[in-house]
């Protein structure tokens, strides 16, 4: 497209002089991302406040002008490129760090903040921001967002998204909205997981949250050698069999290697077939043996030659080593190509041997750099001539049969670089019909008239798959223009997947929800079915895990997750297991313990299913040390109310390939599908667990106590305050502060020691220590006890949590309550009020509590009530910015509405 004159000049006014350009040599240098693929812009624009981006959104909107945001240019999938033309949003004006929290552990930042710069700062506060992609010298913070970018320390720590907790943004229609916030688990769709790694397609970030951790005291960094990638890849594999959490994990190939080298001089082995560097964190006391473990596991897998970084130079040197793998091949070539792949960790050397047959089948020279930790590969092919269209030609086949390779061992077409134009044509290797189109339906949901980043991730219609020559291509609107969903008149998503056993053929009419009913659907593909025929019914559905109807209830058929049970796949090397929505937690720790495994959630309801989990997005205080549900589950199988199975996500830490659906549907409370089967992450079980009980008479000291406790925790799993909480063989006091340190016996150690130290220079009373029952059991317990009450649950900023328990002490004092200190809620209990006025009592008292936690940019939801006061109150009490978009999306997916009428927001 191309702008008319007077176009060009309301868009030289739109903003003051010096932030928009025009000029032929400004338009040039934004020609191109750190990829292959080209686009010249028609403007570039600098926006120094939020308000500048709307502006400029409203512009484009008038004149139907594409906008493209622009972090550092760093990218690798073409993703900043203005492929059709339009205004490139170059954010490097707001890079301001707006707030660090200390007590809160979490940040505040303008997009174009650079990820290092971010990381210094925090570090000077003993915090640390653990995405670290190899580009963080330059790339941003926007940047890493939108691509959900990942690093070396992800073994460990995990992706850009397990960090973001709230986004400003703009919409495509120039709204403002709030998505988040620094509270966690808001009640809504997490829009916030969905906009994260949507690759600048769906709303451009002005601001965002991010949450932090504590800067380990400790790290030391080993080198070791082998003679072969597949011996280093098996010692990889029995590092993770030990359950020793190093942070990182990388591996070099000796070509790469010998690459690096004479670029670096790190002193890498260039004899050396491959090597893998590893880094251990945690207490100075813990190093040592955490190392000696590494190091013994090492050698008996053919690791030799160690060498263990003994100071900060040296353990740089080997990190700039590894980081510049990219800056030393252009010295060779003057271009390379990046492939980007990831598979389950355990299938990484067999991936890494039919690799390189590829290489040599199409004769490129390749060096290899892997997060082998994380099963993500990155071979890099030399370009010496990148005028030559038949090496590039071959490149890009090369690249095609690796990410098919990919693909046919579960893992994914891009691990952390995104799809953006570089791969694109791939998109239906990974996702059939029925996926694309839900793909396209959150498209369509936040920017109707594919105003924003046009082009990007959708495949185009034509078999144009030849990379890095494509300009102007806008046949993606027509293509997924006419991909009709189910239902629609002519040619069906059905019809095009003929014998795609994901999109319901035929209905069962075993199925088929006659009158008053239960279904209890055993595969994804019947409990499709069945909504299938509600929706054609117009008939509502309820989603259980139980098998019991409610006797009056005649006008809903109740989807019982029953049958979707047991546990279907258990990969302890790759760390994980996919267990049907109905078998509860229970019975998957049972079956992971036997293994001393576990996925680290808990339940205070033995009978909790783990959909129902996933769905209610009800986290317990070991969230601090492991995540949360959103961290945990890896994928997820849902069955659609328009009849659509949709797989999301594959089973591999790293994975940025099309749109985060799988986070839509922790914390949806049913209303958006049924999830029929959850892959979730697994750790080992803690070596030691240990909690200090701390009795507390008065609740000021609890929180100043607490408050002093909170910058300690590394590894603790659990920080909580209670009121009323009965824990075995302690004698009560009014209140009680928990605090739960797990892992490696000397970290714990090292920490509790800290807490003791801590308390006794505030003047606090010898704690008691327990063995075997954690903060979370006692959270566990709490929410246990006190049947047919009512029980809320605050959310507010951790920054906040001290003062909200301090301020509301009187209502929460009514009966009980528990403070997850850390994680920033508190759960209330409600005292049995007298007979006629209960109803009044219980709002006035939730009122309470709700209208400082919203106040507080936070909010305060009913988890649990005697069934005899549903309809009574107001459960939710809140109304996100972007509640529109939740209700336009659900009604794409469950265009009837018939899925858990009441049951949420929506
Ligand atoms: C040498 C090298 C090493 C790399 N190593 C890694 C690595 O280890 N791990 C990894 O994950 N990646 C890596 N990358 C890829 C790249 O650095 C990341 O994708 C990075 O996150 C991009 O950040 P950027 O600021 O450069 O964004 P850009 O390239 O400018 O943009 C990337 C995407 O973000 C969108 N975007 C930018 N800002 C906004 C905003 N404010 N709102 C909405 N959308 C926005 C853009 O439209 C585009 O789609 C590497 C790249 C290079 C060149």
């Amino acid at each position: 497209m191309t702008l008319k004159e007077h176009e060009l000049e309301s868009l030289k006014n739109l903003l003051p002089k010096g932030q928009v350009f025009t000029d032929r040599a400004s338009l040039f240098s934004y020609e191109v991302d750190a990829g292959l693929d080209r686009g010249m812009p028609e403007g570039i624009v600098f926006p120094n406040s939020t308000q500048d981006v709307q502006r400029i959104v409203r512009w484009a909107a008038e004149h139907a002008v594409p906008l493209i945001a622009r972090g550092a240019g760093t990218g690798l999938s073409g993703g900043a490129v203005a492929e059709q033309g339009g205004i490139i949003v170059e954010f490097s004006r707001m890079k301001h760090i707006l707030d660090i929290d200390e007590h809160g552990r979490s940040a505040v930042v303008e997009p174009a903040v650079i990820n290092l710069a971010l990381d210094e700062q925090v570090k000077l506060k003993d915090l640390y921001f653990p995405p670290d992609p190899a580009s963080q010298r330059a790339s941003t913070i926007g940047g890493n967002v939108a691509e959900n970018s990942g690093g070396p320390h992800c073994f460990k720590y995990g992706v850009t998204t397990n960090y973001v907790v709230g986004l400003e943004v703009v919409l495509a229609d120039g709204r403002i909205v709030h998505i988040g916030g620094r509270a966690l688990d808001y009640p809504a769709y997490d829009l916030c997981g969905l906009i994260t790694g949507s690759e600048g397609m769906l709303a451009l970030m002005t601001t965002i949250a991010v949450r932090l951790v504590r800067n380990p005291p400790a790290v030391k960094t080993m080198l070791a050698v082998f003679d072969s990638v597949e011996q280093a890849g098996i010692a990889v594999s029995a590092i993770i069999a030990a359950g020793l959490v190093p942070a990182t994990m990388e591996m070099m190939d000796q070509k790469i290697i010998r690459i690096v080298e004479p670029f670096a001089h790190a002193g890498l082995p260039t004899d050396a077939q491959a090597i893998l560097i590893i880094e251990v964190d945690g207490y100075p006391a813990s190093l040592d043996s955490q190392i000696a473990e590494v190091v013994h596991i090492l050698q008996t897998h053919g690791g030799r030659d160690l060498r263990i970084a003994s100071t900060a130079e040296e353990r740089n040197q080997i990190w700039f080593a590894r980081k510049s793998a990219a800056g030393a091949i252009t010295r060779l070539a003057p271009a390379y190509y990046t492939v980007d792949i990831t598979v389950p960790r355990s299938r990484l050397t067999e991936m890494l041997f039919e690799v390189n047959q590829i290489c040599d089948r199409y004769d490129l020279r390749v060096g290899y750099v892997f997060h082998a930790g994380d099963g993500n590969l990155h071979p890099l092919i030399m370009i010496p001539n990148p005028e030559d269209t038949h090496l590039i030609e071959r490149v890009h086949r090369a690249g095609r049969e690796m990410v098919e390779l990919a693909v046919g061992k579960e893992g994914s077409i891009s691990g952390e670089h995104g799809i953006g134009i570089e791969k694109r044509q791939y998109m239906p290797l990974m996702f059939n019909d029925a996926e694309l189109a839900a793909l396209w339906d959150i498209k369509q949901t936040f920017d109707p008239n594919n105003l924003l980043n046009p082009g990007k991730v959708f495949p185009l219609p034509t078999g144009d798959a030849a990379l890095g020559t494509r300009r102007g291509g806008s046949g993606v609107d027509e293509g997924w223009g006419r991909l009709r969903r189910p239902g629609e008149v002519g040619h069906s998503v059905g019809e095009q997947d003929e014998g795609d056993a994901s999109v319901p053929a035929t209905l069962n009419p075993t199925l088929a929800p006659t009158g008053h009913g239960l279904l209890s659907p055993s595969s994804a593909q019947e409990a499709a079915e069945a909504l299938s025929s509600a929706t054609k019914a117009h008939r509502s559905v309820y989603i259980s895990n139980s098998l019991e109807v409610p006797a009056k209830d005649t006008a809903t058929t109740i989807l019982s997750t029953a049958a979707l049970k047991g546990i279907k796949t258990y990969a302890p090397n790759d760390l994980y297991v996919t267990v049907g929505a109905g078998t509860t937690l229970t019975e998957i720790q049972a079956f992971l313990a036997s293994e001393r495994r576990q996925v680290p959630l808990a339940t205070p309801w033995p009978e909790a299913t783990i959909g129902g989990l996933v769905a209610a997005n009800i986290n317990a205080p070991l969230r601090m040390r492991y995540g949360s549900i959103r961290d945990l589950v890896l994928c997820a199988t849902v069955a659609l109310a328009d009849g659509r199975v949709l797989r999301l996500g594959r089973p591999v830490i790293k994975n940025v390939a099309g749109y985060d659906l799988t986070k839509l549907f922790i914390g949806s409370h049913g209303t958006l599908g049924l999830i029929t089967d959850v892959t979730l992450k697994l750790v080992v079980q803690p070596r030691t667990q240990r909690t200090l009980i701390v009795p507390v008479e008065n609740l000021r000291y609890g929180l100043t106590w607490t408050r002093k406790l909170l910058p300690l925790a590394l590894v603790a799993s659990a920080i909580v305050l209670c009121k009323d909480c009965d824990i075995p063989g302690v004698s009560s006091s009014p209140y009680m502060l928990a605090y739960t340190a797990e892992g490696v016996p000397e970290d714990v150690q090292a920490e509790l020691e800290q807490v003791r130290q801590t308390l006794r220079a505030v003047g606090g009373p010898a704690p008691i220590e327990l063995e075997g029952h954690s903060g979370t059991d006692i959270w566990a317990r709490f929410l246990g006890n006190f049947p047919n009450s009512v029980k809320v649950r605050a959310g507010v900023a951790p920054k906040d949590i001290a003062a909200y328990v301090n301020d509301q002490a009187m209502t929460l004092n009514e009966r009980a309550f528990l403070a997850d200190m850390a994680n920033g809620f508190v759960y209330a209990i409600k005292k049995p009020g007298n007979g006629d006025d209960e109803a009044k009592e219980q709002r006035a008292w939730l009122k309470k509590l709700r209208q400082p936690a919203l106040a507080l940019e936070g909010y305060a939801v009913v988890i649990d009530m005697p069934a005899a006061w549903q309809g009574s109150i107001d459960r939710w009490g809140y109304q996100p910015q972007a509640i529109d978009l939740m209700r336009k999306l659900k009604a794409r997916w469950d265009p009837e509405g018939i899925l858990n009428q009441g049951a949420f927001i929506v």
